[in-house]
């Protein structure tokens, strides 16, 4: 049967979910499988007003967690939202990395009687120009969460599966989210494949009625298959392991490119291989990625705007290539400043 009927449990699925049900960090153990990135967070929503009753979230200013309506209803840049609106009510932004911010809006909301179901944040911001929060922001926003009653939905879309350097990106700060959304390298960044995770106390709301969330082509065995693959070669090949070594090395060069250059690339950042840049101004930031793609070399921007640039390569690029991506970079820096 090339795909599994609604009734039947596939049996890709079932391991893929207990592989990653072994992976994740605390209880975290049930697993819905789905396609995009955007999917995985609409789930989130939904498991978290289900089990909460509550309608409300708090997410974080530039954040990004897809766009289709719930996931773009916790949209953190405007332009992406305004030609789409009114979007979900009751969405609350706060600054990402504030966690006295969360903290007061939830403070707020109890004290006017609005209900949150959760906050939603990414571990480290990643389209938003791979923005690391302080250290003691996912730490916080555990208790805060904890203490009002609220849902933590950690989005690991982009920094799951190694991205950042841990297998996930809460594992850096010891961090247990509630829900947990894994996408993009889920399916070895070929297959459509994502999930939403959560535990087996919140979980029991969806047991009543399975069919309250369902999807087609969700869990299908050809994506599972690619689920386990992808699980497979990122624990053998240490993928995590090498995205910390070789994203340590990689941030330490550009911090030396960026001493060269002060005036034009004003700040480097990231964690593991997530990697951002930012410029003087948006229109230097395109000159760049335009200088380096010449070369051979595909930078991304932040969508709309070249003013940072992020470098996210394979986990396991060769230390070589990113010699000659640093090469490349001052090369253009040079070309450029003139
Ligand atoms: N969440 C995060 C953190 C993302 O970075 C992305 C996409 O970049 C998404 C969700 C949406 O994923 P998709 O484009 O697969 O729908």
């Amino acid at each position: 049967m090339p795909l599994s009927s609604q009734e039947l449990l596939d049996p890709l699925r079932g391991a893929l979910a207990e592989l990653l049900g072994e992976l994740a960090p605390g209880d975290l153990q049930d697993c819905f499988f789905i396609s995009n990135g955007t999917d995985a967070v609409e789930g989130a929503m939904k498991l978290a007003r289900l089990y909460t009753g509550k309608p409300g979230f708090i997410s974080c200013v530039r954040g990004f967690h897809g766009k289709s309506y719930g996931s773009l209803s916790l949209m953190g840049k405007g332009e992406y939202r305004l030609p789409f609106e009114p979007l979900l009510q009751d969405v609350y932004f706060v600054p990402f990395g504030d966690a006295d911010a969360v903290e007061s809006e939830l403070e707020k909301a109890e004290a006017v009687g609005m209900s949150i179901a959760a906050v939603v944040a990414e571990p480290v911001q990643g389209e938003a120009g791979a923005i690391v929060p302080p250290d003691d922001f996912w730490p916080r926003l555990r208790k805060v969460c904890t203490r009002h009653g609220v849902l933590l939905i950690a989005d690991e879309v982009q920094t799951g599966m190694g991205r950042t350097g841990k297998m996930f990106g809460v594992e850096h700060w010891d961090v247990v989210p509630d829900i947990m959304c894994l996408g993009k390298a889920l399916g070895g960044g070929v297959m459509p494949l994502s999930a939403f995770m959560s535990t087996p106390e919140i979980w029991k709301v969806l047991e009543p009625n399975p069919f309250i969330h369902s999807s087609t082509f969700g869990g299908n065995p050809l994506a599972c298959a690619a689920g386990i693959a992808a699980v497979n070669v990122t624990l053998e090949e240490d993928l995590p392991g090498q995205a910390a070594a070789t994203g340590e090395y990689f941030l330490s060069e550009l911090r030396r490119i960026q001493r060269r250059f002060p005036d034009h690339l004003v700040e480097v950042r990231g964690l593991g291989l997530l990697l951002g840049l930012e410029f003087v101004d948006a229109e230097f930031g395109y000159a760049v990625a335009a200088g380096l793609f010449k070369r051979g070399v595909l930078v991304a921007g932040t969508l709309l705007n070249a003013k940072t640039i992020r470098i996210e390569p394979a986990l396991a690029i060769p230390r070589p290539v990113v010699d000659e991506v640093l090469e490349k970079l001052e090369d253009t820096l040079e070309e450029l400043k003139e």
